[in-house]
């Protein structure tokens, strides 16, 4: 692929994972220890954009929909579920090993295997070998075959075996939509691009069952569209994310269509969401292992059918990366006394921005400043994302860019004489006198 201005990296991962680390937004788990590899801990920082990344999807998939309808099912389920669904199985990736340097990968991410892409060595793999990525565990005080359980690799499964217990007592009937957050755990051979492929991750995912009656292409494609709006509303540049449509050849055999939402990442493009027609294939296949009946009732026709089935799975450790790197810029600035500079701003949607409004004191040492600006900061967290922060105004300015604030209020001498306070925004850097009084009425309608 040529290189054009969007599609060239404007961000490295190791400005990102460095940033990340700095301002805490993501931390290596267990770093005290050495770490473990495809786990991360969500700082304080971060832990807030996780937050508004996973309340932006369910406000547009759950509560503005009076067609959808709320779930929360256990991470372990019994096991038959992962027989019937087929990731016992089907769900293995092939992995191979260099014999000179020992490095493993996943044989399909390796362009040829001709060569070691790590040390060069020729003809030095081992042949592939099929890895099942279910994590397992033990239920019960006895470690053997009969105790195995999987933590889930998705969270879909738990809504098809309670499809029937939903509707019937959600009192639903399709088209309508359950829908989900909850963590999934894969035993990835190669986790690796810092939060993008993890052993642990969450998922937001919204399973919609439709009648079998010629419009189900027409909501796939509604649910296309309600996707693409949600990235452009929250602020993902559209340049940088594509809607691949799979071609029969990709997509699974009972699939109908699928799309993979994809965003130019620093290191080419990858995957955060997959939208996809399943047929039956799923309800189909829990009604054959489990010999119950999981069909809808038509009460208008008398008769029983399998809905189709439509699936919007997105990863939220993914897109909260991407609202990261989607966000950051860097530019050259001139400081408060004039003086060039280069600033690093995270230009965050207000509403995913972990924090909106920072409010200083000009000075540390001056009570009469320091309490007014603790007590305007106080009034405004009622509504608002805020911060307290006081000292350097240079200094204080360059750490809110950085994570991304979208406003920073100074309360200064002249505050104590004209009771307005000064107003910055982010991304202009333009700044305005704006009355104590009127702050609150001001921000509620920026944000
Ligand atoms: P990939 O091809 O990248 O392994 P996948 O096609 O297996 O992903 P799906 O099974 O379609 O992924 O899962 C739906 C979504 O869950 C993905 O689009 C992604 O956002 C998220 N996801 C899947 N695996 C991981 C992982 N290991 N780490 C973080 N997020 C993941």
């Amino acid at each position: 692929m040529t290189e054009t201005a969007a599609t060239a990296p404007r961000v490295t991962m190791d400005e990102i994972t460095a940033l990340a680390k700095r301002r805490g937004f993501i931390f290596q788990s267990s770093e005290l220890y050495g770490g473990i590899g495809g786990f991360y801990d969500y700082g304080p920082l971060g832990a807030v954009l996780k937050r508004n990344v996973k309340d932006a999807w369910w406000r547009e998939t759950v509560q503005l929909r009076d067609d959808v309808v709320a779930f929360d099912s256990s991470i372990i389920m019994h096991p038959l579920v992962w027989k019937a669904s087929g990731h016992v199985d089907q769900f293995h990736d092939k992995m191979i090993d260099c014999k000179i340097c020992k490095h493993r990968f996943r044989a399909d991410h390796l362009p040829n295997l001709d060569q070691c892409p790590d040390c060069g060595s020729k003809k030095s793999f081992t042949d592939p070998r099929s890895f099942n990525l279910m994590m397992q565990t033990h239920i019960g005080p006895m470690e053997d075959t009969a105790s195995i359980a999987y933590l889930r690799p998705e969270t879909a499964q738990g809504i098809f075996v309670n499809f029937k217990n939903i509707y019937q007592t959600a009192r639903k009937k399709p088209p309508f939509g359950i829908a989900q957050i909850g963590k999934s755990f894969r035993n990835e051979i190669t986790p690796g691009n810092f939060t993008f492929r993890q052993r642990e991750f969450e998922q937001g995912e919204l399973e919609y069952f439709v009648p079998d009656d010629g419009k189900d292409m027409a909501i796939f494609a509604e649910w296309v569209d309600a996707r693409k709006k949600w990235y452009s509303d929250y602020g993902i540049k559209a340049d940088r994310l594509r809607f691949y449509e799979l071609p029969a050849d990709e997509r699974p055999h009972y699939a109908k269509a699928g799309i993979d939402v994809e965003y130019l990442f620093p290191w080419g493009w990858g995957e955060l969401e997959s939208i996809a027609h399943r047929g039956t294939y799923d309800l189909d296949a829990h009604m054959k292992l489990s010999g119950k009946d999981l069909r809808f009732f038509d009460e208008a026709a008398k008769q029983h059918y399998t809905p189709i089935l439509i699936e919007s799975s997105a990863g939220m450790d993914r897109t909260t990366l991407t609202m990261l790197i989607d966000a950051y810029e860097k530019e050259k600035s001139v400081d408060p006394n004039g003086k060039e500079m280069e600033r690093v701003v995270l230009r965050f949607h207000p509403k995913i921005a972990p924090q909106q409004i920072a409010v200083f004191s000009l000075a540390r040492n001056k009570p009469e400043l320091v309490e007014r600006a603790r007590a305007i900061e106080a009034d405004l967290r009622r509504k608002f994302r805020t911060q307290y922060d006081e000292g350097n105004i240079g200094q204080l300015y360059r750490r809110q860019d950085e994570i991304g604030t979208p406003f920073c209020v100074t309360f200064d001498y002249d505050s104590l004489d004209d009771q307005s306070v000064t107003v910055r925004e982010r991304d202009s850097m333009r700044q305005e006198r704006i009355a104590v009084d009127r702050l609150q009425s001001y921000f509620s309608e920026k944000l």
